[in-house]
């Protein structure tokens, strides 16, 4: 397999056919792995405008106020988003109101239930469009995009049994005469979910399926940069027969329409998913009506390996940890510590792997990475990547912006820093790309002290064969997540969450239902 993509071969394009083009008419490289566009997809993409859908009808026909949108792997227009304004989240939110105290507040559990098995099939059978969709808007590879089905299908599917889980408790009391008391949960109401860039398809769903699940509705304010997954998601939900009202999407900037849904006294709670610095502004805004809030915020985590870890899957796994969606994870293990020991020969191992990964566009099926999401973040992350060798850090691979068919788009070699201090600028903020900083260590001790050296606590993992050792860590680093010889796979069932900066609130679990749902506590006098 050639590094660092796409193959120019002669001879007929996988399909076929001809190469594909993108809706500005470039040709995308000759490969034959690249796929066309399926007709659904193709079809979607070829709207090239999108406006809000507010209580199930798309708005904003008249709007002059508009975000161009850009495919990642090519820098070509896909068209424009209307830019919400406070207006259209006040329509939303009003549209989220009046469905939340409608007849959707007399569905059944059985029925939300009911509706959210639909939408599993509707999804299920159509999801080869939204994944073309996705790998197109947000340039994440197609077979990733793929990968991430199982996943969704799993949260809609654990949604859909936490629907008929819903329960307050019969308690005792003190009071004189014959009073029985006991609570019952309740919706909160209209949510705001404020959604980021990095895979908004599968991230939606931890908002989406709460909302179903539980009885609320919401307003969705999904990233600027990669949006359209969300609204053909939304769209798709309509043709299963979600009423309208249910859930609404408004397009826009985040500092206007985020920044309108986050102060809308009109909504009960907020369900963030972004960087700490957002989080810090949806927390004052959203002290207007005292919303209750949910922060899925940054991290910087560490990603542990002890010398008597298994180096086969310790280096390919620590390496995806970071390169994976090419860095942009909020849990990537983007700080390697490393037993010093082995330190070098890992840096080598990891140099070595890193070759053998395929950069390609998002619809290349044979593409391990992609771009990252915008011209803006290539400029943020190759002005990391110069801070950490002014700063020391030894480059071992990678550290270019990508040229060639690669120019137009997005794209960043995976980059590898050996010999990093945890006090560098590359070991201590989020850069949010494919930069891996090793930095060595000589005890169990000192890697729980440089894990802990952050701001951040939302992921972690430990490489060892010794069980002890990894338990050790497990107790001792202060993050929502760990894992143990493996990275940053997660199940709705076990969930995940933050600490410290990296915020609060559970995704997954019934905790997480919990946060949709407040407590009444009932007396009743029997007389
Ligand atoms: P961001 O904070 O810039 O934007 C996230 C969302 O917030 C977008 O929809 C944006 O439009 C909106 N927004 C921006 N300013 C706003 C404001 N003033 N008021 C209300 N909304 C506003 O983050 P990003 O760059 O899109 O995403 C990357 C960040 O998200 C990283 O820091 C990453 O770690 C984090 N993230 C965290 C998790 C998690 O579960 N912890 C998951 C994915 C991403």
């Amino acid at each position: 397999m050639a590094p660092y993509g796409p193959r120019r071969r002669p001879g007929p394009h996988r399909s076929g056919q001809t190469p594909i083009r993108t809706n500005s008419g470039s040709d995308m490289p000759q490969d034959d792995t690249h796929l066309e566009l399926c007709p659904a997809a193709r079809d979607y993409l070829g709207r090239r405008r999108y406006g809000p859908l507010i209580d199930g009808v798309e708005t904003g026909a008249g709007s002059t106020d508009l975000i161009e949108t850009f495919n990642p792997s090519t820098g070509d227009s896909l068209g424009h988003i209307v830019a919400g304004t406070a207006e259209d989240i006040d329509a939303a939110v009003r549209a989220a109101r009046t469905a939340f105290e409608g007849p959707w507040s007399e569905w059944s559990p059985y029925q939300r239930q009911a509706m959210l098995m639909r939408l599993y099939d509707h999804i299920d059978q159509n999801y080869e469009e939204l994944a073309q969709i996705e790998s197109t808007d947000m340039g994440m590879p197609i077979t990733r995009t793929r990968g991430t089905k199982d996943f969704i299908l799993r949260t809609i599917q654990f949604f859909a049994s936490q629907a008929l889980n819903i329960k307050g408790e019969t308690l005792q009391n003190g009071l004189a005469g014959n009073v029985a008391s006991m609570t019952v949960k309740a919706p909160v109401g209209v949510i705001g979910g404020i959604i980021p860039w990095n895979g908004p398809l599968g991230s939606q769903w931890w908002v989406l399926g709460a909302v179903l699940a539980t009885g609320c509705t919401v307003v969705l304010k999904p990233a600027e940069d990669a949006c359209l997954s969300i609204l053909r998601t939304v769209e798709m939900l309509h043709e299963a027969g979600l009423p309208n009202g249910v859930v609404n999407v408004v397009t826009g900037r985040g500092s206007v329409a985020g920044d309108a849904l986050a102060r809308h006294p009109g909504v009960d709670r907020i369900a963030f998913t972004g960087s700490t610095v957002t989080g810090r502004k949806i927390i004052e805004a959203s002290a207007v009506n005292i919303k209750k809030l949910q922060l899925e915020l940054g991290g910087k985590s560490p990603d542990i390996i002890f010398a008597d870890a298994d180096l086969d899957k310790a280096v390919p796994g620590a390496a995806l940890a970071v390169f994976n969606n090419s860095g942009q994870i909020c849990y990537a293990g983007t700080r390697v510590l490393v037993e010093r020991s082995i330190a070098k020969e890992f840096a080598e191992r990891v140099a070595a792997f890193v070759k053998t990964l395929r950069i390609g566009y998002g619809m290349d099926e044979n593409a391990n990475l992609g771009p990252v999401i915008s011209e803006a973040q290539i400029a943020r992350v190759m002005s990391y990547i110069e801070i950490g060798g002014k700063e020391g850090a030894k480059l071992v691979c990678g550290g270019s912006r990508l040229g060639g068919d690669f120019a137009n788009g997005y794209f960043v070699e995976p980059t590898v820093f050996s010999e990093v201090s945890n006090d560098m600028t590359i070991a201590r903020e989020e850069i949010f790309g494919p930069v891996m900083s090793i930095i060595p260590f000589d005890s169990a001790e000192e890697a729980i002290r440089i894990g802990n050296s952050t701001e951040y606590g939302l992921g972690g993992a430990v490489w060892t064969s010794n069980i002890s050792a990894a338990m050790k860590v497990v107790n001792g680093i202060h993050t929502g997540v760990m894992w143990v010889n493996f990275y940053g796979q997660v199940d709705p069932l076990v969930g995940f969450g933050g600490t410290k900066m990296s915020g609060y609130g559970a995704k997954g679990t019934s905790a997480h239902l919990d946060t949709y749902l407040y407590t009444k506590s009932v007396y009743i006098n029997i007389i």
